[in-house]
């Protein structure tokens, strides 16, 4: 499925419909490059799991988790991981078979040890069809 965007607000709203049909135990896979709209996504995501407190990227740790919602949301941003052992440290696989929703910013980074079934949300630019303009897709299949 392919999402046409022209400003912040409906990058929000849209991940705001998807977050309010997340289901327990899904993986949400974000793609794209810094400024593309990863957080912005996941801030209306978090609205739609009805999570009320302000959802901004973890910084000094590469998980934040948000229990207050219609389901756990556990948002990574794995920018400045290492290597992927670095997420087997940190218990990765407890989040990601755990009983919340995970939502990991720049997953591609740590692709190798992604589960088989993961939903991919690619964010892209097309600065000739203006700076506010986002293309987003989302692939509900395995690993692409
Ligand atoms: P990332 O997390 O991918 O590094 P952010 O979500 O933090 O990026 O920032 C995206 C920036 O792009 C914000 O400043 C936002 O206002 C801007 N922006 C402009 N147009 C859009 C759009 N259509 N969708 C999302 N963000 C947009
Ligand atoms: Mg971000």
């Amino acid at each position: 499925m392919m999402i046409e965007t022209n400003s912040p607000k409906e990058t929000c709203e849209m991940g705001y419909n998807i977050g309010k049909n997340a289901k327990k135990g899904q993986i949400y896979c974000i793609k794209g490059d810094l400024g593309v709209g990863k957080t912005v996504f996941t801030k209306g995501f978090a609205a739609g799991l009805n999570i009320e407190e302000n959802v901004s990227s973890p910084t000094f740790t590469i998980v934040n988790e948000y229990h207050e919602g219609r389901l756990p949301l556990y948002h990574f941003d794995v920018y400045r991981i290492s290597d992927s052992d670095e997420m087997y440290e940190i218990g990765c696989e407890e989040y990601f078979f755990g009983d919340g929703v995970c939502l990991i910013e720049w997953a591609e980074l740590i692709e190798d040890i992604l589960p088989e079934n993961v939903i991919w949300i690619v964010i892209e630019k097309d600065l000739e069809k203006g700076l506010d303009y986002r293309k987003i897709n989302i692939a509900e299949k395995g690993k692409k």
